[in-house]
Parts: structure tokens; C-alpha cells; sequence
């Protein structure tokens, strides 16, 4: 079991030399993903520093090799079954697999764990919108955003009786998750710490990049309605320019990097944004920016964007249906997304990625190929192959958004037009990527899931981490799993355990005016 874990050093920039002592709070921090997307979370950046920053605990840092199959510990050669708690950041909802298959090895999976520490416990947006599939696989769940719980969870696990101590606190579920919590979140973003002295090795490049990672903002003042991370993590904040300005100055002087890799959700729903990266531009700091909304576009940022470095551009559209558009939180016009694409061919992007989704109820497959068509011959003028890069998902329900009525079953469907799309993008001079429409459909069953799915999660675990095992795991499935899977609820599970502050009258409503209920 021990080769299981890998001591796995490499020259980092930056370690923390915390000499340990035996009556120490052993901490590990698992990212269930490899090395370089981990240094990627400001949540692992941040959770190394400040948990070494308390008296009396030592944190420990783990990540997943996925081609190996196996935990590297980057720190010590330390088995997880040594700590006193292990926290594990889960962003999406496929990354339960790797977790459970990682617990499984380690016999630390709440269904089998002989003793109480270390305590497990599993945070990010996708518990926090629904714990309910992790009910069997973790000893607890954080229901909201870390700083808020951090400190309290890490001495509380040091107790005697830790998981007791820790079902105390205010949004922390444990056990049956049995009781509603109230979601915790930090309400003035400016006085949140903010990790500056971030870990990477120029061994592996991390994804995104080098540079100083920089949170802008929280959340997102639109609400898409098929847009999971903007309601769990309503309301939308943001940092000051002049907080912003602090971090990227004290981060680029650390790293020797001169570049910020902006995190939001909305870039320019943030005051100042533009003079911010006008000031950047001027000092020499390179930056990248990530997906931005189309009447975001404007000529005078794609030029800004570019004389920042960045390379390519990232447009979320999300549909090509101009009325739609208003309908899901995405008003546009498509004329003036057709100018940017030319614009920023004009001015030297060597692409531009396009962010769509089929299968909106209420929506005719006709209609929306018949726009596809039209849009790929518009593009004609652009005469770069590929340098529009067409990336299309099915629509996916999640929990606390207006789709999360619908059946998990209804990713499915989407499987034939996907393919028309291909045959479309074929006749033009676009790229289209496809998301795996069964992989789109796994995420919809555990998204959705009650308890009843964490018997599945640890089946399809134990058939190893790909498709194949979901598809054998979802065989043997319960009958309460096969019932919502292909029907979906009218009364969501996860209203009974979690208080996002977001109104069901407001789901309900939205639900009905998307033809999604
Ligand atoms: S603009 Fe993007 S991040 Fe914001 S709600 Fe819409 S999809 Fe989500």
C-alpha cells in the first residue's frame, strides 16, 4: 500500500522549512490532480502557506499522478494515514473518481476507515452546491469558501473526539450530512489573504503558465442560468485596484516573473479593470485574462489583451441564438461577436477560442444548426484555418441553477446533434472540439446525486478511473440512483442539507421561463 504513495520532490522556487515536532497538527492537502495543474489553485497556494503560518501544525502537500495512477508527496514521505486531517480541494465533479480511488488505496474511505483520524474532509464548488454523492466516501464537507473555516477546522482535527469538534462548526456537514449548513463565504474580498509567495518549479510548466496567479474577483454578477460556479458563489465580489496592484507587485518581485495570470469570472464586471491592465502594460507586466463575455470584446481590449502577451483569446458565447442568448444571462449580438473574431484576426491573435452548448430546452436542434451553418460561412473571410477554435459541450444540469430539474439522462440526447455539428464544422474552416458526450453525462449523475450515488462513485473507483468503469458501475446501480437519473427531481435533496442564500422560488421561476420544469 505504501508504494502507493511516491515521495516526489522537485526544485520548487519556494518550500517552507517548518521543522515539525511530534505533538505537531499533521495537515495533508491533496489536489487529486498532477503537479502543474494543482500550482494552478490559489486554494492549494494558499492553504500551504497559511496552515504552516499556524503555531503548532504542519502542512503536508499531495497530488495525483494520473498516468501512474499513484499520490506524490511533494513534501515528505509522509502516508496520509499518519495525519491528524486531509483536506481535499474538489472542483469538479469527475474529480470524486480519483478521490475515492486515492481513499480506496489508502483505506481512509469512510465506509471502510478503521479509526477516526485522520479526519477527511472535502471542499470546493462542486461539494458545496451538493455533498450528498460524498456521503459514504469523506468524513465531512465545507460548505463555502475556506478562509472563512480554515483555522477552526485544523485545531479543532488536533481534539481528541475531532470529528465531533469539527460537525460543530458553522458550515462544516459531517457524517450523514443529515442537518442543513448555511454556506460560508468572505465578505470583503480586500482583507481575504491572498497567497504571494506561490510555489512552482521550473521543472514542470504550470497550466496557465508562469507568473504570479492573482484572484480579481468572486462569483459573477450575471447568473447564467446553466452557470454553476456564479450561483454557489453568488455574490459577487472583487478586490480594489490598489489591492490588486499590492499583489502583483509584491508577486512578480517574488517570483521573478513578470507576468500576473488573472483569475474571474468576469473580468470587466470588475471598477477599473481596463486602467488596471493599462498600468500593468506600462510597467512592463505581461498578463493573461481569462474567458471574457462577448460585449466585453470591445476593439480597445482585444488591442490591450494582445499587448499583454496574450496569444489567445477566449470568447463564452455559449449560444449562437441571439434571443436565446438573453434568455440564459448572455445578451449579445452576433454581429458584434463576428467583428471581434475579424478584429482580433486583424490584430494578430494567433486564435480564438469560442465557448458553445447544445441542448437548451425549449430550443429547436434545427434552428440551431441552421445559425452554426450560418455563422461558419460568415467566418469564411478569415481565411487562417482553424484559427477559430469551436469548443461545444452539452448542456450539463447542475444543482442550484435553473436546469437542475432536469434529468441527468437529458446530456444523452445531445449525442446526434453533436455530430451534425462536426459535420457542419467540417465544410468550414473552424475547429470544432466535442466534449465526450458519456463524460458530460457521468458529470450530470454525480452532480445530481443524492447518497444513493456514492455506492456508484466507489463502484466505478474500484473498475479503475475511465469511462469503462462508469459505465459498469452505473449497471449495478440502485434502483433510487436509475429512477433520478432518468427522471430527474422535482424536490432537489441537496435543498435538505445546504443553504446556498440562493431563493428556490427564483429556481422554480427561472426553471419555468427556460422551459426547464
Ligand atoms: S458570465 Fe460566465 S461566469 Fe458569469 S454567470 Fe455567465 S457563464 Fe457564469
Amino acid at each position: 500500500m505504501e508504494e502507493f504513495v511516491a515521495l516526489k520532490r522537485r526544485k520548487e522556487n519556494f518550500t517552507i522549512e517548518k521543522r515539525g515536532r511530534p505533538s505537531d497538527i499533521k495537515v495533508g492537502i491533496f489536489m487529486p490532480m498532477p503537479y502543474n495543474a494543482a500550482l494552478s489553485s490559489l486554494f492549494f497556494q494558499m492553504a500551504y502557506t497559511y496552515i504552516n503560518s499556524l503555531e503548532g501544525v504542519i502542512a503536508y502537500r499531495y497530488v495525483f499522478n494520473l498516468e501512474e495512477k499513484r499520490v506524490e508527496a511533494l513534501d515528505e514521505k509522509l502516508s496520509p494515514r499518519k495525519l491528524d486531517l486531509l483536506l481535499i480541494s474538489l472542483p469538479f465533479e469527475l474529480d470524486y473518481v480519483t478521490t475515492t480511488y486515492t481513499l480506496l488505496h489508502l483505506n481512509l474511505l469512510k465506509r471502510v476507515k478503521s479509526s477516526e483520524k485522520p479526519i477527511v474532509v472535502a471542499g470546493g464548488i462542486a461539494p458545496t452546491a451538493n455533498p450528498l454523492p460524498l456521503s459514504d466516501i469523506v468524513d465531512a464537507v465545507v460548505i463555502g469558501e475556506a478562509e472563512e473555516v480554515l483555522e477552526n477546522l485544523v485545531y479543532r482535527a488536533g481534539e481528541p473526539s475531532a470529528i465531533k469538534a469539527v460537525s460543530e462548526l458553522s458550515c462544516v456537514l459531517t457524517s450523514s450530512f443529515n442537518e442543513v449548513k448555511r454556506k460560508c463565504f468572505v465578505e470583503n474580498l480586500n482583507k481575504a489573504p491572498h497567497p504571494i509567495h506561490q510555489f512552482y518549479s521550473h521543472e514542470e510548466e504550470p497550466v496557465y503558465g508562469y507568473g504570479i496567479r492573482v484572484e480579481v474577483s468572486r462569483g459573477c454578477p450575471y447568473l447564467c442560468a446553466f452557470c454553476m460556479e456564479s450561483h454557489v458563489m453568488y455574490p459577487f465580489r472583487y478586490r480594489d485596484v490598489t489591492v490588486l496592484k499590492e499583489i502583483i507587485e509584491k508577486g512578480v518581485e517574488f517570483l521573478k516573473v513578470r507576468r500576473a495570470v488573472l483569475y474571474s469570472l468576469s473580468l470587466f464586471s470588475v471598477p477599473s479593470m481596463d486602467k488596471l491592465l493599462n498600468k500593468l502594460l506600462e510597467q512592463g507586466v505581461e498578463a493573461s485574462v481569462p474567458s471574457i463575455r462577448v460585449e466585453h470584446a470591445t476593439r480597445e481590449r482585444l488591442e490591450l489583451i494582445k499587448a499583454l502577451g496574450q496569444r489567445t483569446l477566449t470568447i463564452a458565447p455559449e449560444t449562437l441564438l441571439q434571443a436565446h442568448s438573453c434568455k440564459i444571462g448572455k445578451c449579445y449580438m452576433v454581429d458584434s461577436l463576428l467583428e471581434s473574431l475579424s478584429y482580433a484576426y486583424k490584430i494578430g491573435f494567433n486564435h480564438v477560442k469560442l465557448y458553445l452548448i447544445t441542448g437548451f430546452p425549449g430550443v429547436s436542434v434545427e434552428e440551431e444548426l441552421k445559425h452554426f451553418e450560418n455563422f461558419i460561412s460568415s467566418l469564411k473571410s478569415i481565411r487562417r484555418r482553424d484559427f477559430v477554435e469551436i469548443t461545444l459541450n452539452p448542456l450539463i444540469p447542475k444543482p442550484w441553477t435553473p436546469y437542475q430539474f432536469l434529468p441527468p439522462m437529458s446530456v444523452l440526447k445531445n449525442r446526434h446533434t453533436l455530430e451534425q455539428y462536426k459535420r457542419i464544422a467540417k465544410g468550414g474552416n473552424v475547429k470544432l472540439i466535442t466534449l465526450d458526450v458519456e463524460w458530460a453525462f457521468a458529470q450530470a449523475v454525480i452532480a445530481l446525486g443524492d447518497k444513493s450515488v456514492s455506492k456508484l462513485i466507489i463502484e466505478w473507483a474500484l473498475n479503475g478511473i475511465g469511462l469503462k468503469g462508469f459505465k459498469k458501475a452505473l449497471q449495478l446501480a440502485s434502483n433510487e440512483v436509475k429512477n433520478y437519473v432518468k427522471n430527474g427531481w422535482r424536490d432537489p435533496p441537496w435543498y435538505r442539507c445546504v443553504d446556498l442564500g440562493i431563493p428556490k422560488l427564483y429556481l422554480d421561476l427561472r426553471a419555468r421561463y427556460l422551459s426547464a420544469l
